[in-house]
């Protein structure tokens, strides 16, 4: 049988990879999104493709235009995801959490179709336990400035995991490490876009703290061909998807500037507050249940980052200059 995809957010980073990676296998793909972080220009290789559609639209709304279509699977990715986004729009992320999952779900089960939820490492919060397994609890402060974008990620699991046990509708949920590589936005405000941004500038790259928090970078076709896995699979999870391989911000540095070819320095600025000091993840589960392990290392991953974001920076400048 033919699947019909319907994927939330899928003009933003992560999701505009999964739309092409699925289209590219034969799928049919609906991506319902309104292009609040994400853009147009990144589905732009698909637009004339007929198994692909955009409904511009927000999934906190009753999705009326969708009518009666029927899908095989609806993945939900929709929220904004870098903290400068989310901490700009407090509450349309407690909301796309909540009440766009909530929606989704509903859909899921009307069609007898699988749910998948795009959760997050931000749900273990700043952790106690490393690496981080999926048993993990998570330690997050519950009112502080990120709790926007962590309890509106747990409390989606929640839901989830209630309408499974309520319900019966067919779940999975994957939990996202950093991810980065082509169609990160320049300014989107997370470690990789603004270090790039910065060394392809010949500027100082802006650490946050000391530089000694850790974060383990997963290459984009990595992730995506965990989630095409999560999809395919009937596994509940929760499952980790991430690149285990962990850096300090200060080692992150030196290997942005490595791959642009710049020593353009450092400057230090204030650290985030309940910034995450260490974080990596346990990719056991995802081994054993989905055969699924990241390929590309972060110096191959970056080159190819860089390339992306060069292009872009100077198609910018051209633009302002004409
Ligand atoms: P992104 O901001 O590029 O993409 C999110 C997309 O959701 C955007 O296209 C945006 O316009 C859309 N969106 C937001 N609110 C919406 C709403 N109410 N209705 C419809 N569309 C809406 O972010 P991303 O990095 O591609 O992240 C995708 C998903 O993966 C998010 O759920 C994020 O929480 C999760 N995730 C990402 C990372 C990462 O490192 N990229 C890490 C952990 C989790
Ligand atoms: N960070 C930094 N400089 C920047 C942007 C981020 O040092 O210009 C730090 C940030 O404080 C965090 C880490 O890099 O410790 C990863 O931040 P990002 O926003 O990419 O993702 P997070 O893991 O915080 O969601």
């Amino acid at each position: 049988m033919a699947r019909r995809i319907l994927i939330s957010g899928g003009a933003g980073f992560v999701g505009s990879h999964l739309c092409e990676r699925l289209i590219g296998r034969g799928d049919e793909v609906v991506c319902v999104d309104n292009l609040s972080t994400g853009r147009a220009s990144n589905l732009a290789a698909l637009t004339t493709d007929p198994r692909f559609s955009l409904l511009r639209a927000d999934v906190c709304e009753p999705l009326t235009e969708l009518g009666d279509s029927r899908f095989t699977a609806v993945v939900h990715l929709a929220s904004p995801a870098s903290p400068p986004a989310y901490l700009e729009r407090p509450l349309e992320t407690l909301d796309v959490g909540s009440i766009g999952t909530r929606q989704l779900l509903g859909i899921a089960h009307r069609d007898s179709a699988r749910f998948v939820l795009a959760s997050t490492s931000e749900v273990y919060g700043d952790p106690l336990v490393h690496p981080q397994t999926e048993e993990y609890w998570g330690n997050v402060n519950p009112i502080g400035e990120r709790s926007v974008y962590d309890e509106a990620k747990r409390f989606a699991e929640a839901l989830t995991m209630g309408h499974h046990r309520a319900l019966a509708t067919e779940v999975g949920i994957v939990r996202i490490f950093n991810t980065y590589g082509p169609r990160l936005q320049p300014d989107d405000g997370r470690a990789v876009s603004n270090f790039i941004s910065q060394a392809l500038r010949d500027e100082p790259l802006t650490i946050y703290g000391d530089g000694s928090q850790t974060r383990s970078f997963c290459y984009v076709d990595d992730l995506v061909e965990g989630l095409v896995r999560m999809i395919d699979a009937t596994v509940t999870g929760p499952i980790n998807l991430g690149n285990p391989t962990e850096y300090t911000l200060a080692e992150l540095a030196h290997e942005v500037q490595l791959a642009v070819g710049v020593d353009s320095g450092t400057v230090h600025r204030a650290l985030p507050s309940d910034d995450p000091k260490l974080r990596r993840p346990d990719i056991s589960r995802a081994g054993e249940l989905l055969g699924w392990a990241p390929q590309v290392q972060l110096r191959e991953g970056l080159a190819r980052t860089v390339a992306w974001l060069r292009q872009q920076l100077s198609a910018d400048t051209d633009r302002h200059l004409h």
